[in-house]
């Protein structure tokens, strides 16, 4: 791959408190948030400058890290300012935005009470893929062997970066297999997420999704529902057991990344790319337009 290492890049990452030079923003190998995961992070997008719900990502972040038994050093209202003092100073507009959160290197054994919480936010140049047609192809899943943990056995709903091991085994599994992406179930073997998107399937005009108790209630997730009741479309949030997939006419995908994105295939399960995936790619990209919103 042909792509700039992301630590070889120019522009400015907000590193506690500082817009440091990109290539200067670097921790220790002794780091805590490494070696034992207490680390949280973050996934945005700008569309025209504009962070999309900026404030609910940052109260996720602050969330995320209450639940691995820290605290994030600064309020939402400076997590917003300083992500978007860093879209600026990087001169983007529209653009993905990575904040992360770890344990320093004060203590370097399970129990790190007295470590230091470093804070840094990057952004980064991501092109969205609106191009409708292009996705109304969609994509092909792979099933995942991994399953999302039991609530009792991980923080579930914390955006870990623990929780995303099993998510790049799974991801990259697939793409050896020549899928785009992994569908996961849960510790239960019910449909869950894929490795980095919520998940939703139509039959008769009506959406269902799986209930969001294992695994990330996604911001997108949210809007999508959002957007399909404003059309009179009817969504269900149900137990979603794998089988039932042979019975869904379309299914997409949903996430700050991945945006709205159909899927044909699932494993063994197929489905086609209609009117519904359409009228939620086209709303969600206005929905995320500052311009088109105001107007
Ligand atoms: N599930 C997982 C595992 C994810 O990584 C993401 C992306 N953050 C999502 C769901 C979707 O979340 P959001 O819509 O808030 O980006």
């Amino acid at each position: 791959m042909s792509v700039l290492p992301f630590d070889q890049r120019d522009g400015f990452i907000w590193m506690n408190g500082v817009l440091t030079p990109w290539r200067d923003a670097k921790l220790h190998v002794l780091s805590h948030g490494l070696h034992y995961a207490s680390c949280v992070f973050e996934g945005e997008r700008a569309y025209g400058g504009q962070i999309f719900k900026s404030t609910q990502h940052s109260e996720r972040f602050r969330k995320s890290a209450e639940f691995l038994d820290f605290e994030i050093p600064y309020s939402v209202a400076e997590l917003d300012e300083a992500k978007r003092l860093t879209v600026e100073k990087n001169g983007l507009t529209d653009c993905y935005v990575r904040p992360v959160a770890w344990r320093g290197s004060e203590m370097m054994a399970v129990a790190a009470q007295h470590a230091t919480i470093n804070v840094a936010i990057a952004v980064w140049d991501w092109p969205s893929m609106f191009d409708t047609n292009e996705k109304m192809k969609g994509i092909r899943l792979d099933i995942a062997d991994y399953r999302r943990p039991d609530p009792q056995t991980a923080p579930c709903h914390s955006k870990a970066a623990g929780l995303y091991m099993i998510c790049t085994i799974s991801k990259h599994r697939a793409e050896r297999k020549g899928y785009a992406d992994a569908l996961m179930l849960d510790w239960q073997g019910r449909v869950a997420e894929c490795t980095g998107a919520n998940v939703f399937f139509s039959k008769d005009g009506v959406l269902h999704t799986p209930i969001a108790d294992c695994f990330l209630d996604g911001i997108t997730r949210n809007t999508v529902i959002e957007l399909a009741r404003r059309r009179g479309i009817e969504v269900v949030q149900r137990r979603i057991m794998p089988e039932e997939l042979a019975s869904f006419e379309e299914c997409f995908i949903c996430g700050t990344g991945a945006e709205v994105t159909p899927v044909s295939e699932a494993g063994p399960y197929t489905f086609t790319p209609g009117k519904i995936s359409r009228t939620l790619i086209e709303d969600y990209a206005l929905e995320v337009n500052p311009k088109k919103r105001a107007a």
